[in-house]
């Protein structure tokens, strides 16, 4: 990570253990109880939401089964850590391989701790467009678009502007009306480099580009002060388990947490219809195994690709593929595992010959201010320590990418595909899934050809690195058990560039980035393209870069979502909208496996809000 010669582990004096013991002992199974109201798997993102507001009725007793534990180490808690992934806390999968890549493999990033994804993400904080949401309930899933959703977005957050002085130096904007008085907060860093000025610079300079007040308002494209997940109380990272957890923990005795324990598979009372009862559970101290009863449901938060595992094990998926692994089928249900979409990202690097100084760089090459600002947080809370991964971005939709006439030359051409030659195989046994891929894919068509929603972005922290995500996929991936050994962890397909419309417009993504790089402000910093390198000039050169260099196409950017999707079974739908499996009772998914078509931005204030409406739901039906 490049701590140069200070590292904060040795600053903080290591007074901070990386799997707090000390929250271990209160987080065992009791032995008198096995039975809850509601059994939750996953105390992560979406668990911890769901838990928090179903236990403020004292009457509900909650279970929450984690097979992480909790971690106080600093990189938990530390803004600057965004910077770059914590691997201590995942499981790290690999990917299959992806023959449309030359085969490569990449890494599956899964959270395995108290808070789930929270902890160890890149703390952007932004909401997709309003016709991104809107998209889901155009889906069949009335309730759960922009207007829906808006009142949730509001009941998780709350926002705390940078200083005064901050907010002027750097024209920062935002729309409190959009946050509410919620547990996470979210913050845009008072610390700014001073190339962010060049940063901003450019995106004037872009054609188009406009300016809409706050990434948390529904608008999609344009240059944005994105938010963080910082909690300026203290300037820490803001997580789950923060806002969630840890607040209620000590006062609410109808809400139990426990922690190294693995749901390894559903437990149903077999009657018509099918109904969820309870869960199996594995301890990672002992490896003793129990069984936990849910009287009212059993609601599945394990992440997009832990949740169609469990219920791909319990007998919940494609027949075919079950039958396959010896599983007895309880429910065919082809959408388990499928419609499986993530963030696919484009990165050009480019080398600046004249940056300002201090510049995000500089912690890593300049030993001196790595020792200075470390300091300065620890006494202050101030400085680049307290900041996180990056607040400038600019959002495109597909329009600006290209034109708005080949933009609609795409869309057209996208309708007149023949579907299931870019879809996986289960798609071409299930009528269901290919008729829901078809109603998300004239919804992408008409996006494609109007400004209201981004077709990718540019996240930009002023040194040369510009990741550019595929905000809208047409490829889907699929999550699928171990045909041999189901009960290991599951076999993630990406798929990236399964539908050639990708591949030509991660291209076009290349040079709408390098338009940007070569605008007139961007040139105060001397950039030189580094990868792919101007070499790279025609479709096909850019193109094979991508596809044989993991570095410069990243197929996930830890943006799992759909596995589960949220809409009609006619559709291929898993969940219908109150979030309850189809064809069991008492089983319900609250995670990101249920967003069924990805939104454009990162994910976690997405996985906030769904995690608050399904709570109100799961509330409702008592
Ligand atoms: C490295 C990384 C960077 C990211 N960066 C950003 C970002 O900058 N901005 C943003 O908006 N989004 C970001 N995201 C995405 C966002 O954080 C996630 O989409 C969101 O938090 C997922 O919430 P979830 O509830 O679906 O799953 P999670 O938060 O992953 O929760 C799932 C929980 O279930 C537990 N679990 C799984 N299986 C079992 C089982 N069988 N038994 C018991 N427990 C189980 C896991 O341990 C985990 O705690 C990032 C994600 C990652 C991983």
């Amino acid at each position: 990570m490049g701590l140069g010669t200070t590292s904060p582990l040795t600053v903080l004096g290591c007074a901070l253990a990386v799997h707090s013991a000390a929250a271990t002992g209160s987080h065992h199974f009791a032995t008198d109880s096995s039975t809850f109201d509601y059994v939750v798997v996953g105390g992560g993102t979406s668990g911890l939401v769901v838990a928090n507001r179903l236990t403020e009725n004292r009457h509900n007793t909650v279970l929450v089964i984690e097979r992480g534990y909790f971690d106080d180490k600093p990189e938990a808690i530390i803004p600057w850590y965004s910077t770059a992934v914590d691997t201590s806390v995942l499981l790290n999968p690999r990917s299959a391989p992806n023959s449309k890549l030359y085969n490569a493999t990449h890494n599956v990033t899964v959270a395995a701790v108290v808070g789930g994804a929270t902890v160890v993400n890149g703390m952007g904080c932004d909401r997709g467009s309003k016709a991104d949401y809107d998209a889901w309930e155009e889906l069949g899933n009335p309730g759960w678009g922009w207007n829906g959703l808006l009142p949730y977005f509001k009941k998780s957050t709350t926002f705390t502007p940078p200083n005064p002085d901050v907010v002027d130096r750097w024209n920062i904007t935002w729309n409190s009306a959009t946050y509410g008085k919620g547990p996470v907060q979210v913050h845009i860093s008072n610390f700014q480099y001073p190339d962010i000025d060049t940063i901003w610079e450019g995106f004037r300079q872009q054609p188009g580009v406009t300016f809409p007040p706050g990434s948390s308002s529904g608008f999609g494209p344009g240059a944005y002060w994105s938010a963080n997940t910082i909690d300026a109380r203290g300037m820490t990272r803001s997580t789950a388990r923060s806002a969630y957890y840890d607040p209620v923990n000590k006062t609410r005795s109808n809400l139990r947490l426990v922690i190294g324990q693995t749901a390894t598979e559903l437990l149903f009372d077999r009657g018509k219809p099918l109904r969820a009862k309870g869960v199996r559970v594995v301890s990672s101290f002992d490896a003793k195994v129990r069984n936990v009863y849910a009287r009212k449901e059993v609601i599945l938060a394990a992440g997009a690709v832990m949740t169609p595992h469990l219920l791909q094990v319990s007998g919940i998926g494609p027949a075919s593929v079950l039958k396959a692994a010896g599983i007895k089928v309880e429910k065919d249900l082809p959408s388990v595992g499928a419609n499986f979409q993530d963030h696919a990202t484009v990165v050009l690097w480019f080398n600046l010959s004249t940056p300002s100084f201090p510049n995000s760089d500089s912690m890593s090459n300049n030993a001196t201010y790595n020792a200075t600002v470390w300091e300065e947080y620890l006494t202050n809370r101030t400085g680049p320590v307290a900041a996180a991964n990056s607040n400038s971005i600019i959002y495109y939709s597909l329009a600006q990418v290209l034109s708005p006439s080949a933009a609609a030359s795409v869309a057209s051409r996208l309708l007149a595909q023949d579907a299931r030659q870019y879809l996986p195989a289960i798609y071409s046994t299930s009528s269901a899934l290919l008729r829901g891929f078809k109603a998300q894919r004239a919804i992408l068509a008409q996006r494609f050809t109007t400004n209201t929603s981004s077709y990718t972005a540019q996240p930009l922290r002023g040194n040369g690195q510009s990741p550019s995500p595929l905000l809208k996929p047409l490829s889907r991936g699929t999550v699928t058990l171990n045909l041999t050994h189901p009960e290991s962890l599951p076999v993630v397909q990406y798929n990236t560039f399964i539908n050639p419309i990708d591949e030509e417009l991660a291209v076009a993504v290349v040079r709408r980035s390098r338009r940007y790089w070569a605008s007139p402000a961007l040139q105060k910093l001397g950039p030189t393209e580094r990868q792919p390198g101007a070499e790279y000039q025609t479709d096909t050169e850019i193109s094979d870069y991508l596809k044989a260099n993991r570095l410069a196409l990243f197929a996930s950017l830890a943006h799992p979502s759909g596995t589960c999707a949220m809409m009609p079974e006619k559709l291929g739908g898993c969940v219908g909208s109150d979030l309850r499996v189809y064809g069991v009772k008492g089983l319900s998914v609250v995670d990101a496996s249920v967003i069924p078509l990805i939104s454009g931005t990162s994910l976690q204030a997405t996985v906030y809000a769904i995690a608050e409406k399904a709570a109100d739901i799961i509330k409702a039906r008592g």
